[in-house]
This record gives C-alpha cells, structure tokens and sequence, in this order.
C-alpha cells in the first residue's frame, strides 16, 4: 500500500454522536483525511449502511448549542455542497445541493465537556478543508484552528446580466459565511472605481481581494495594485474571482485547475465559491502590455485582435443575454468575415514542452503580510450574520438546491525570408481626431488605459518605435484573428489553450490565417469548447509559445482588446511576467501536461 494511500484512508478521529433533531438516531463517525464516513448505529439497519462526505465538497463547520441551552448537548454542523443528479427537460444533469448535517455530542454530563468534542471535530474538519496538515498524531486543539480570513469583495451591479448582487445574496454570502470569511462587500459605482479603490486601500486587513463579475473587474484590479507605489508587494495579494460576467475565462480556468468537469452558469459559481472556501494560492503570470500611446497595463488572460476582439466589444450591445452574447456575435461575424493585414513579431520559446504547475500553499489564510486590523467603513458586511454562528440554525437538517499541441507551425529560422522582416514602424499613424472617426464603434466606452510606468523591467522588448530583435520571428500576413492567451480559457466554455496553465511563464500565440473558410471557422470554435481544436490541425491556425510578442495592425480601422477591455487601436507589444501575482485556485493539484 502505497504511503499516501495510507495517509488518505488512516482514521484522523472517531466517536459516536446522536443528530438534530433528535429521532432517536445514532451514528459513527470517522473522519479521514479524504472524508467523513457516516455509519448508522440505531436504529440498526438491514444492511451495511455508510456514507461518506468527501472532504472536497464541505465549506465549513461550526460548533452549536441549542437555543435557551436547556440541555447538556453540544452540536456540530457540517456544510456541504454535493453533486446531485437532477432531472431537468431533456433527462439529467448533476448539479451542487446544500447539505447540512447535524450531530449532538452527548458523551458528556456537562455542556463544556461536550463542548470540547464537538470543537475538536469543527477544527479538524476545518484544517482539512483548508488543507492544514494533520495526521494521526496530532494533537488536535482550537489553536491549530486556521484563523478567518478576511476578504474584500468587489461587485461590479451591471457585469453580465446584472444580477451579480442577487448572486451574492442567494449562493454567495450564505457560503462564504459558513466557511467563517469575514469580507467586506463593495459595489461599484462605475468603470474604474474598483481600480481606484485598491489604489488606496490598505492592504494589510485584507487576506484576499475577489470580484464578483466578468474578467474585466478582476482587470481593474491588477492594474489598480500595479499603480500602487508599493506595487512589489501590492500584487502579491491574493487575487480571486466569483463568475457573475458575461466573459467568465479566469473562472473556467481555475475551475479546470481543480479538476471539475467544464460549467457555467451558477454550476461554475457554485465551484468557484467552493474553491475560494478552500482557499489555497498559486502563483500566477501576468503580461506587461504597451500599446501605441506608450502606456504601459498588466493583463492576466489575453490580447486579442480581429475576429475575437470584434465579437467581444460589438456584442455589447447583447449584454442582457449574459454569455450567450458570444454565441449572437460569432454568429453574426462569421456572417461578414472580416480579414486584417498585420505584422506579428514574436521570441517562440523552443523548448516549452511539458509546462508543470505548482502551487503552493501559503499560510491558510492565504496571507502574505501580518495582519493589522483598523475600522472598517462597510457597505455591506457580514458583522450580523457572525452573531448567528452560535446559536442551533433551525434549517440544520434540510438541503435546498441551489441551482435555479498542437499543430507548431515550423518557425522560420532567424535568418529566413520572414524572420528578417523585423518590424520597422509602418502603421499610418492617425491623430486622436482621425482614430476616433475610424472606431467601428463610436459610442464605444472610453479605453480603460491608464499611464503607469510601475513594474519589473520589460528585458525582453525593445521601445515600440525600435525594430524588434533579430532572434524574433516576423510574419506579415491578413489575418482573421490574433490572439495571445495565457490562461486555458478564453471563456467559461472556450477551452482554447488546454496545454496552458497558471504559471508556465508562456503566453500562447495563437493565429488564424485569412483564406479559412466560414465553415472551418465556425468548426474551430465549436472545436474549442471542448479544447479539440488544435486536434483539427487546420491549416490556417498556428499555435506558437511565445515570451514575447509585438503586433503591428496594417488595416487602419480595428479593434484590440486586453482581457476583453478595449485599448487604444495600433502597434502593441507584450511580455509575460512569470507567476508575478497570486491567484486563489482553492486547488493544490500539481498538473503536469504535456504538448
Ligand atoms: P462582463 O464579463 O459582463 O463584461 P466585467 O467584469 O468584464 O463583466 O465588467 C464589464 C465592464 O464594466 C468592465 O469594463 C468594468 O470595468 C466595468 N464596470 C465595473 N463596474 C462598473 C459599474 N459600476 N458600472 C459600469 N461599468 C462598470
Ligand atoms: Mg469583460
């Protein structure tokens, strides 16, 4: 038997406990690293009857005494999300059910006897989940309890549908509350106010910033802590999201990560908040980006040019329908499909074979700094419903569902034709004036770009206006797409780079060629969904792991989009920054995957 096996299955503790409301039932229970396995007692059933909780799909535990105390009995309640099969329409589907189970600790005569065992099954249960390390030998006290964290929470009232506060209170708040995070919701009052907030927050009360929204508040975000003077230290706070967008990929990433089947949805919610309950930290790349103007911003998830980028921002205008809002935009690209002339200049890592993500876990709370502690002005906290934590919950016993490589293309050899067609600055540059006529959309939200020059040292790229290295690889072509990604997803359900993950220092170039047909197009993005695309090997799309890259539009009027943001249109360069923030995975898995 191998020695994790052992450690998996070794019993951590074992008792006999009684259950709320009383039936005259009695359990044994064994709590495993892996699991609680619950057999019953009495009455004795016919056959063998046990099951099991995984560890995985529990939130938290609290300790219980019942209302007017007027018994000796202390209580534990376990809260936990299963997958359940559920009948839907067109047969079935398994979705995540709350499950709450109550036991009474009665071995004792007192209460504070019962009390101390009811508290020793809580703080195991809780270190587990938490993944605190503890064996057989453990002494199993409240002071190996993982102390609560405290979160920061941004909502961003009109990401998605716009229904990200109504979320909050039906699936987030209540879970998060029992897995004991302490937070601080804010909701935002326009584009920028989350950026600006964490300019100026003080980091040490805060164990975790998490959005509730798409992608782009988490955007704000990251370039809010860039801007800090203190950014060194500012971007190592650990960063999370809550799926309540229409552009969900950073969620469909770490939802993968943890080895979940592919959701959306309040599945892929119900996963994240799962995770975020667990709350461990890996470290993630971000990507330096300079566009035209000379600003300089910081981009966890893509940059995208054409095809993608024209969906993302003209499908705006369908925001209501959530993420189907892609689907209505694809739907209306491929209809008129467009090409773009444009110079791609790129450093192609040669040896990127199999990428390994590590994570690691940093002390439970996720916390890199010590805490101090000052008065919190709240928008809206959870002070009130702490006070509840003590007190038997009447819903204890009840369950409610809460659903309502890739083909490489040969790299051109420094030297050949292509790669000595290093960029010299071509674009025909327009004023402010002229570019804002050329938008397609001139409505458009104003590009979210801000100058700041904070940040590790771009080593890798030369000034914009300079041609690019010689060990670069440049290709001129038209194009249908240009995008560079380095999170698996693209979307919830784009499952575009497979081979990528969270910190392999890689940002995956990907490019579809014009001369694709609408068919092979729309083939490539069904493809996508289930990440079989490169399987395809089609022809005009070319996948290379880059360090670096530097696209020059030749077609004057475009888009480009930085984590579904749009920025200023023209020459853009970018470089990866290798596992420079810290992203709550909630998962530890080390996942090795090979091209
Ligand atoms: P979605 O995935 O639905 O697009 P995002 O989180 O990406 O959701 O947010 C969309 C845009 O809304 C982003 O540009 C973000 O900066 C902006 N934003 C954030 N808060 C607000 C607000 N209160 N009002 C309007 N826009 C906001
Ligand atoms: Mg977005």
């Amino acid at each position: 038997m191998s020695k994790d096996y052992k450690q998996s299955s070794e019993t951590l503790l074992h008792g006999e406990f009684g259950v709320y409301p009383s039936k005259g039932i009695r359990y044994a229970l064994s709590l495993t690293p892996t699991g609680l396995h619950i057999q019953r007692l009495v009455p004795k059933p016919e056959d063998d009857q046990r099951t099991v909780l995984p560890i995985l799909d529990m939130v938290g535990c609290h300790t219980m005494r019942s209302r007017g105390s007027i018994d000796v009995f202390a209580y534990f309640s376990i809260y936990s999300y299963p997958l359940k099969k559920k009948k839907v329409a067109m047969g079935s589907t398994r979705t995540r059910q709350r499950l709450v189970r109550t036991f009474r600790v009665d071995e004792a005569a007192d209460y504070e006897q019962n009390q101390v065992i009811a508290e020793k099954w809580a703080t195991a249960i809780k270190c587990l989940i938490q993944g605190v390390p503890i064996s057989i030998d453990t002494e199993i006290s409240p002071t190996l309890q993982p102390k609560a964290r405290r979160l920061m929470l941004l909502l961003n009232p009109c990401g998605g549908r716009g229904n990200a506060l109504q979320q909050c209170h039906t699936h987030i708040l209540p879970i998060i509350t029992e897995a004991d995070i302490s937070y601080n919701l804010v909701q935002t009052e326009r584009q920028n106010h989350a950026r600006e907030l964490v300019q100026s927050i003080n980091l040490d009360e805060w164990d975790g910033i998490v959005v509730i929204s798409g992608d782009g508040l988490l955007f704000e975000v990251i370039n809010g802590l860039m801007e800090r003077p203190d950014w060194e230290d500012a971007i190592k706070m650990p960063i999370g999201i809550l799926p309540c967008g229409s552009g969900n990929a950073l969620a469909g990433a770490v939802n993968y990560n943890a080895g979940f089947d592919q959701a959306m949805g309040s599945e892929l919610l119900l996963n994240c908040i799962l995770l975020l309950c667990r709350g461990t930290v890996m470290p993630m790349d971000l990507v330096s980006v300079t566009t035209c103007s000379g600003a300089r911003l910081f981009s966890f998830l893509s940059i995208a040019w054409g095809f993608i980028s024209d969906v993302d921002i003209e499908s705006e205008k369908y925001r209501h329908m959530g993420s189907a809002r892609f689907t209505v935009g694809t739907m209306v690209r491929v209809a008129s499909l467009r090409t773009y002339r444009g110079r791609l200049s790129y450093l192609p890592v040669l040896d990127a074979h199999r990428p390994i993500c590590r994570s690691i876990t940093l002390s439970p709370n996720g916390n890199l700094s010590p805490l101090k502690r000052s008065q919190l002005h709240r928008t809206i906290s959870d002070m009130g419903l702490c006070e509840e934590r003590n007190v038997m919950c009447k819903r204890s016993s009840a369950t409610f569902d809460t659903a309502e490589l890739p083909s490489f293309e040969t790299s051109p050899s420094p030297g050949s034709p292509t790669a000595l067609h290093t960029s010299r600055f071509t674009f025909d540059s327009v004023s402010d004036d002229q570019m804002q006529q050329d938008l397609l959309l001139p409505n458009d939200k104003e590009s979210p770009t801000h100058n700041h020059v904070n940040g590790p040292e771009d080593d890798l790229l030369p000034p914009l206006n300079e041609p690019v290295p010689k060990s670069w690889v440049t290709v001129e072509e038209d194009f249908v797409l240009v995008l560079g990604i380095y999170q698996s997803h693209l979307g919830a359900d784009l499952f575009t780079a497979p081979f990528s993950c969270f910190d392999d220092g890689l940002i995956h170039l990907f490019f579809v060629k014009a001369g694709i047909s609408r068919t092979a197009l729309v083939r490539l993005f069904l493809a996508m969904e289930k990440g079989t695309h490169i399987g395809l090997e089609c022809p005009y799309l070319v996948h290379v792991p880059v360090r670096a890259f530097r696209l020059e539009p030749l077609t004057r009027k475009g888009i480009l989009t930085v984590d579904g943001e749009r920025v200023e249109y023209g020459p853009i360069q970018a470089q990866i920054h290798h596992g420079l923030s810290n992203i709550i995975s909630g998962s530890d898995r080390i996942r090795i995957t090979a091209f």
